[in-house]
């Protein structure tokens, strides 16, 4: 199985990368200020499920950095997306 990358630069915070298991979550995103963040993956998923928890972590992410404001349902249906234009095109996704 591909290994998710350890740390992922977002446009103004750097995303560590942290496998932690939960009973109800495949993730979540834990920021803390000017410090740093951590995105939390749960382990016991197949790589598909992770990465696609990872994209959508990560568009949560993106939207923070940008000021905020789109809805859970929204981040769901963009970073499936995002993960099927990558498959479909053919290009890396994290750790492949
Ligand atoms: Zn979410």
């Amino acid at each position: 199985m591909p290994k998710l990358p350890e740390v992922v630069r977002g446009a103004i915070t750097d995303y560590r990368i942290v496998h932690r298991k939960h009973k109800t979550r495949a993730g979540r995103i834990k920021i803390y200020g000017k410090g740093g963040a951590i995105i939390e993956i749960n382990p016991d998923m197949s790589y598909d499920l992770q990465i696609a928890t990872l994209v959508h972590e990560l568009l949560h992410a993106c939207d923070e950095e940008t000021g905020g404001g789109l809805k859970e349902r929204e981040v769901d249906r963009i970073s499936v997306a995002w993960v099927a234009l990558y498959r479909r095109n053919g290009w890396k996704l994290p750790g492949q």
